[in-house]
């Protein structure tokens, strides 16, 4: 199924984004965890692709056919395209579609000194043009309420998402982010500069203190006061910080449920607990 037939549904879909395990010894947890999300019956499954490397995509692709295959959940494979050129990214195309595959969330993936790109593809929006106009893929594409790190401002990143739009992405799933009225902002420039997709919020619930501090600065996140005055308060207290951050990020996935939002991302981390409560908070209302 595709994705987008989801929201064309007008249903509030819940969603969870899991990562390959890394190491052979890590496969039976991940199992472990896949038993747990599928019975929260999500809409889909994301799985997310390391940054260069054709081992890490087959990883990724693998474990997306055994969600769909095993566990009966939609996935949807992240795909970054700048180490890769149009011939690999066909051979991805060709064993997603042998796998039953039907959507990829594309990307273009971290610019790193270590894995040179290839010149094929420059941004996730040249491969969402090459992907449509040869394969019949529901696509998505990832936005960023906060700005790219690399964008100059608002303004820019969202004229860059609009051409990723018009290329074909047909459904935004959103970086993090802790404070409710960015994300209604950045809707709001998007709904002005004619995106018409949905634009589905990304949610972290935070268990550890070192995990927030870390993503706020990798993903330029804004750090919301009194969510800062939680994890300085429980940074030390492991139980009393998921309790507050489960609370925390309830508190943001109701707020953006009453105000209409078409669905729900949720970052499990690969903990099945995560998602348990998460979905316990908001079993009686999406
Ligand atoms: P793009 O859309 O290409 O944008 C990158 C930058 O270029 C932005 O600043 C944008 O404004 C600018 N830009 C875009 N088009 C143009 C243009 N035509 N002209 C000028 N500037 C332009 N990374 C992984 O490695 N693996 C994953 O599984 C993964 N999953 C992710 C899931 C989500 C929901 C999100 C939000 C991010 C994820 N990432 C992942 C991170 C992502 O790869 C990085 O943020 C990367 O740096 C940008 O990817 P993009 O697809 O957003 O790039």
């Amino acid at each position: 199924m595709k994705v987008s037939d989801i929201y064309k549904s007008g249903k509030q879909s819940l969603s969870f984004e899991i990562f390959p395990p890394k190491k052979e010894e890590e496969l039976r947890d991940i199992d472990d965890t896949l038993e747990v999300l599928s019975q929260l019956k999500p809409d889909y499954i994301s799985v997310t692709f390391g940054a260069g490397g054709s081992s890490n995509c087959n990883r990724t692709i693998e474990l997306a056919r055994k969600i769909k295959e095993k566990y009966k959940v939609e996935p949807v494979v992240h795909l970054t395209c700048l180490c890769y050129d149009k011939k690999e990214i066909d051979e991805f195309a060709r064993v997603m579609m042998d796998s039953g595959i039907e959507n990829i969330l594309a990307l273009r993936g971290d610019i790193r000194e270590d894995v040179p790109g290839k010149n094929d593809f420059i941004y996730a929006s040249d491969m969402v043009s090459y992907l449509k106009d040869k394969y019949d893929f529901c696509i998505l594409g990832a936005c960023y309420p906060e700005k790219h790190p690399e964008s100059a401002d608002l303004v820019s990143e969202i004229h860059n998402l609009k051409k990723k739009v018009n290329a074909g992405t047909e459904v935004l799933l959103s970086q993090l982010f802790f404070d409710n009225k960015i994300f209604y902002d950045f809707k709001e420039k998007c709904r002005i500069a004619d995106i018409n997709v949905p634009v589905i919020p990304g949610i972290m619930p935070v268990v550890k203190a070192t995990q927030i501090r870390r993503m706020v600065a990798m993903c330029n996140a804004s750090f919301p006061e009194r969510f800062q005055k939680i994890v300085d308060l429980y940074a030390d207290r492991k139980e009393a910080l998921f309790d507050a951050g489960m609370s925390y990020a309830l508190s943001q996935i109701i707020d953006l449920i009453v105000n209409g939002t078409a669905g729900i991302h949720l970052y499990t981390m690969n903990n099945p607990c995560i998602a348990r409560r998460i979905c316990e908070g908001i079993k009686n209302i999406i």
